[in-house]
């Protein structure tokens, strides 16, 4: 083991793993690259070069990587610990540990190379009639477990503690939940004749502001379950056989609402960019895209229920209207949530892929538009049967 924190580079990577992972033979001949696309940390992948056995090292710095701003480096235990509990609750859905090194800030894990990254596959129109089952089940596997009616309670508040996540919570925060509303720092990204738009619909409705705050006070103290917390495509690597989750380094106990509202908006996303760019028409994937949007959250649903109703025997818990209240508070909390999403993708600094590919200007005034209109729906209204048809509530702006 090494005794101080230093940044590792192609050379140094292979010598850290020989010296510490016993995964390679001193003799092997390695190869090393960095693949590390985000902003926030290093990726390197080191490879036996005769047999493709390889391995992957996520390393933290204690600079963040983009901007060069200081960020506690203690995120990354956060993330390992957080890898080794849902591998625990959810085995496949997420790459197997190897190795952790605190000093370092080292995770040694699976290379799942052989799954690839979510959003440049629907960008590119592949579509994955398995997504719906697989992350639901991912979603209900971490979620119920890790909640007080199904965790020994002990274990969960002293999780709770461990699992405080400062700094990136900030930054969600700051970047989901307030920025987008009330720009105070100056960093939202306003297309250029989205100004007014943007001024009217979201600076000056003092009821979105109002119940927006509202949201931000829930995501900071609702300890509900133990989630992800940055479940976007880009954190989801699929095939066609199955999904893999990675990078929950936003993890805390937090809405569970939270992680499920995020995976729908990353699918508005998708079908919003697919509508403006290639077609309307009911081909595979839009077909496809769209019955997902509309199906998560019920088959999560459906299934966090019979979970619940299997593992819940506490006295108070178990009784049926209160788990009927509980399923109801998330599904608010989701449909809220992918509202939020969408319009922080949309106006905030951290622009997805599918905004930042549609160049065209008209094409691209009428895709925030439409997205701010449907989110803010979302957001607003809590009649829960008119913002499950979401699909319908986006066409519908498409169409104006
Ligand atoms: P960051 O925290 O900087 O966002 P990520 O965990 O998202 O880092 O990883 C960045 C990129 O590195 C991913 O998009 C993916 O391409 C690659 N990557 C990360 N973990 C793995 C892994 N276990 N196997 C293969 N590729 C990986
Ligand atoms: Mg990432």
């Amino acid at each position: 083991m090494y005794s101080k924190h230093f940044l590792l580079d192609l050379d140094t990577v292979k010598k850290y793993v020989l010296d510490n992972i016993d995964f390679f033979e001193k003799e092997d001949a390695l190869i090393s690259e960095e693949i590390g696309d985000g902003n926030i940390n290093y990726v390197f992948r080191v490879k036996n070069k005769n047999t493709n056995k390889s391995i992957i090292l996520k390393q933290a710095d204690v600079l963040l990587r983009s901007s060069g701003r200081p960020l506690d480096i203690n995120r990354n235990k956060i993330e390992y610990s957080i890898l080794k509990i849902q591998g625990e609750l959810s085995e496949k859905h997420v790459p197997k540990i190897f190795f952790y090194d605190e000093t370092m800030a080292v995770i040694a894990m699976e290379d799942i190379s052989e799954y690839k990254n979510m959003r440049t596959e629907l960008i590119s129109g592949k579509h994955f009639p398995h997504f719906v089952e697989e992350i639901t089940n991912f979603m209900v596997n971490t979620l119920v477990n890790t909640t007080d009616m199904v965790c020994d309670t002990k274990v969960k508040k002293q999780r709770t503690g461990l699992f405080v996540n400062p700094d990136l919570c900030e930054i969600s925060e700051d970047l989901v939940f307030t920025e987008p509303y009330i720009d105070y720092k100056g960093r939202n990204i306003i297309y250029p004749g989205m100004e007014d738009f943007v001024k009217k619909e979201l600076y000056e409705d003092e009821d979105l502001v109002l119940k927006v705050s509202k949201l931000k006070y829930e995501f900071m103290t609702r300890t509900q379950a133990l989630i992800h917390g940055d479940l976007h495509s880009g954190s989801i690597f699929i095939n066609e056989k199955g999904i893999k989750i990675i990078d929950p380094e936003f993890a805390f106990y937090g809405p569970i609402g939270y992680d499920i509202g995020n995976v729908i908006a990353h699918l508005v996303m998708a079908y919003t960019y697919r509508y403006l760019n290639h077609s309307k028409e009911e081909d595979d994937f839009s077909m496809w895209v769209k019955s997902a949007i509309d199906t998560i959250l019920p088959t999560f649903i459906q299934k966090f229920d019979v979970e619940y109703s299997k593992k819940v025997k506490e006295p108070s818990f178990s009784n049926p209207k209160f788990k009927e209240w509980f399923l109801s508070e998330i599904e608010k909390n989701a449909l809220a949530t992918a509202g939020l999403e969408i319009i922080r993708r949309t106006v905030g600094d951290t622009k997805v892929k599918e905004i930042e590919l549609t160049t065209d200007s008209k094409k691209r005034i009428k895709m925030e538009k439409a997205l701010i209109k449907t989110a803010k729906k979302l957001i607003l209204n809590e009649n829960r049967a008119e913002n499950r048809a979401i699909v319908k509530m986006l066409i519908q702006e498409l169409e104006e």
